[in-house]
Formats: structure tokens, C-alpha cells, sequence
């Protein structure tokens, strides 16, 4: 998990200070984990303890898998690198025409197949239950959830056993009663051409 929380660093991965979050909220921290992983060795690096954890389940009977699946874009590349290193193939689903989410490109999966569903950054459970419901619809069965980064709020539950590379804590307010705002720390919006 510290290694996880390392590379997430190294990368500028996972941004400290104060930020304007999509939602309007403020936080202090920020996650773009494709910074970490446009780097292969760093990706794989972030996520061979959770994929060891998950071999040892396996070894142990108490996990199965098919295939690893996430919803795009955020779960590509996380989606791939577990395929990879577990030996399993990495699809994802997308938004389709009417902007649900879906598996398309052709991918199949036989009915039944035990899935994992792989994800960056879990804040809220909302592309997971996307990913899930597009999933079902096609007759396998999500069996775990794996991510590189654990950021929800207390009360978020996730209806699957969760594999996490790591686990953050992140304070968000609204925007009116921001402790880092009273404090007179300058607000920073993600993607803006200072980070
Ligand atoms: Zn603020």
C-alpha cells in the first residue's frame, strides 16, 4: 500500500493542496492516475500486491476469474495490467449511442463468466454500478472489484469484495465551508496549466 502511495506520488499521480473538484466541492487531494500509468513499469508496480493478493484467493479457492473488465476510461489500463499479470484477458465497456454503458468492439464473454472489474480511482460507486449493470446484461457475473486507489467517503459501500492497491483519505467540503478556503489556501483547478 506505502509503495502504491509512492509511485502515486512520484508520478504526480495524487496532487496535495487544494483543489476545485468537478463537482464544485473543494479537497485536498487529487487523483489523475494516468499520470502513473503512462509509465508500464510504475503501472505494474502499483498493481502486483493487490494482483498477488488476488493469485493467493485464487490458490486458495476462495476466488475465481474469467476475465478482467473495467469501465472506460478510467479502467483501461488498470483492466489490461491485471489481465496481464494474471494471466486473464482485460476488455472494457464504454458509453454506447444512447450513453449507457456497454460492452461493444465485439468483446464476448460466455455466459457465467466470473468477472473482475477493475477501476483507477473509486470515489463514488456510480461507473462501477454502470459497469456492473452492462455486465449483467450480458449474462456474467461480477465476483470482486479491483482498484488502484480507495478515496471513498465513509458510507460509500460497494456491494462486491474490494481488492484496493490502496487506500486514501480525502477531505471534501462544499465550497462555502471549506476549511482550506478559510485558511486562505489558493484554490487550484486540476488540469489547468499549472499542474
Ligand atoms: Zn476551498
Amino acid at each position: 500500500m506505502e509503495e502504491t502511495i509512492t509511485l502515486l506520488r512520484e508520478s504526480a499521480a495524487m496532487l496535495e493542496g487544494h483543489f476545485l473538484l468537478s463537482s464544485g466541492r473543494h479537497s485536498n487531494r487529487y487523483f489523475q492516475c494516468a499520470r502513473l500509468l503512462q509509465y508500464p513499469e510504475r503501472a505494474a508496480a502499483a498493481l502486483l500486491p493487490v494482483a498477488e493478493r488476488i493469485k493467493a484467493d485464487i490458490k486458495a479457492g476462495t476466488l475465481a476469474l474469467d476475465a478482467v473488465v473495467g469501465p472506460a476510461l478510467g479502467g483501461i489500463i488498470v483492466a489490461y495490467e491485471l489481465g496481464r499479470q494474471l494471466g486473464l484477458p482485460g476488455l472494457f465497456t464504454e458509453r454506447d449511442e444512447g450513453g449507457g454503458m456497454a460492452l461493444r468492439r465485439g468483446f464476448t464473454l460466455k455466459k457465467g463468466a466470473r468477472i473482475l472489474m477493475a477501476e483507477d480511482v473509486i470515489t463514488t460507486t456510480k461507473s462501477l454500478g454502470e459497469c456492473a449493470q452492462a455486465l449483467e446484461d450480458v449474462g456474467v457475473v461480477v465476483v470482486a472489484v479491483v482498484c488502484i486507489v480507495d478515496r471513498r467517503q465513509a458510507g460509500v459501500s460497494i456491494s462486491w469484495p474490494l481488492y484496493a492497491a490502496c487506500q486514501v483519505d480525502v477531505a471534501d467540503w462544499e465550497a462555502a465551508s471549506c476549511e482550506l478556503c478559510t485558511k486562505g489556501v489558493p484554490l487550484v483547478k486540476p488540469g489547468s496549466r499549472k499542474l
